[in-house]
């Protein structure tokens, strides 16, 4: 199968020196894309700024803005079968970016915030590609997954607690499918939570490719 993988956070700046991003480190999605590689998938990593090791054999195409990721992904998505979208993805930017570096004064300043592209949401319906949604939350994890699913019309949806997996090396996730089923994985490193999710997903693969046959 080809993976093209979208890991890490995006940066949305303010002006030449500032910007606004989030916590994700991209551990999650760099340790998919090194899963799916042991098990003899072709990847494709589109990855915002992180400090991981690059895995081997995988080809990375860095971005920083969430406008960036959203081309790099619409480029690369002719050349897929499966997307798995586990980057942190800014949900607002600013509204205007200042050519120079912000003085400071002693007032108060806002800054006014206006909502990015979602690009997951923005994908064709009939598409030929598995389209694999992360959830981070910190309430109602899988409430607001099943609502994802729904809303952003994909196929999965890994939800994790932000609590436990956000910078950490383990993680643990609920994956929701489509057609309402769920399955758990508990609590492990990053590394193994990854194999079952590739695994998973070869799975789901499989039996679409079956379904359409018949
Ligand atoms: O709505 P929320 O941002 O929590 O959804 C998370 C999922 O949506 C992740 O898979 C993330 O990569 C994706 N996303 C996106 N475009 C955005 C923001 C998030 O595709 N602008």
């Amino acid at each position: 199968m080809r993976f093209l993988i979208t890991a890490g956070p995006t940066r949305e700046p303010i002006d030449p020196v500032r910007y606004i991003s989030n916590r994700s480190s991209g551990k999650m999605g760099y340790a998919i894309a090194e899963a799916a590689i042991e098990a003899g998938h072709e990847v494709v990593l589109i990855s915002g700024p992180v400090d991981v090791d690059r895995p081997r054999g995988v080809a990375v195409i860095p971005i920083s803005t969430s406008d960036e990721m959203f081309d790099a992904v619409r480029r690369h998505t002719s050349r897929c079968d499966i997307l798995v979208m586990c980057a942190a993805v800014a949900d607002y930017k600013s509204a205007k970016v200042a050519k120079n570096k912000i003085k400071k004064r002693g007032e108060n300043i806002s800054l006014e915030l206006v909502p990015t592209r979602d690009i997951l949401a923005s994908l064709p319906k009939d598409r030929q590609y598995l389209v694999v949604g992360f959830a981070a939350e910190t309430e109602n994890v899988e409430n607001n997954a099943q609502k994802k699913l729904r809303e952003k019309n994909c196929d999965i949806v890994v939800a994790n607690d932000a609590r436990i997996g956000m910078e950490s090396d383990e993680n643990e996730v609920t994956i929701l499918f489509r057609d309402g089923e769920m399955k758990r994985i508990s609590r492990d490193s990053k590394r193994i939570i990854s194999r079952d999710l590739v695994k998973v997903f070869e799975n789901y693969f499989e039996k679409r490719l079956t379904k359409k046959k018949q």
